[in-house]
């Protein structure tokens, strides 16, 4: 599975989390998808309804979730899933996120260091919600 961003998707979604910072921040991907191939046109930027804890967690609520559903679909464009931040943690989904996580979605974590986006890695969960599967990401 190959995930790939173009420079106006990952300089985007490199500059949320930098702003968000020392919270996480999360949001949504459009874009295209063929075969195995994911390509991220361009992200919308969401916000962490996580009331407390926001440095280690984020949440979503279905309302933001349609309303991506619906961006996406006015643009011609595919849900492909959704990102977030790890402020000073490893780009790794936490026990948290997996509980959380929905099968097919792409779910890209960029780790912020110091207030600096550092690596950026990307998961999608299996289908028996037992663990990941890191897709393999690509610069255009
Ligand atoms: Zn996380």
């Amino acid at each position: 599975m190959r995930i790939i961003f173009t420079p106006e998707a990952e300089t985007d979604l490199r500059a949320h989390a930098r702003a968000e910072y020392p919270h996480e921040c999360c949001g949504a991907l459009l874009g295209l998808e063929e075969g195995d191939t994911r390509i991220v046109q361009q992200i919308i930027r969401l916000a962490n309804e996580r009331i407390n804890d926001r440095e280690r967690r984020f949440y979503l609520s279905p309302q933001q979730v349609l309303m991506a559903e619906r961006r996406a679909r006015e643009l011609g464009l595919l849900l492909l899933g959704f990102y977030h931040s790890h402020p000073d943690h490893p780009a790794v989904p936490s026990e948290y996120d997996r509980e959380h996580a929905l099968p097919y979605y792409s779910y890209p974590i960029l780790s912020v260091r110091h207030g600096e986006p550092a690596e950026l890695r990307s998961w999608r969960l299996k289908e028996d919600r037992s663990g990941y599967v890191e897709e393999t990401i690509q610069r255009q």
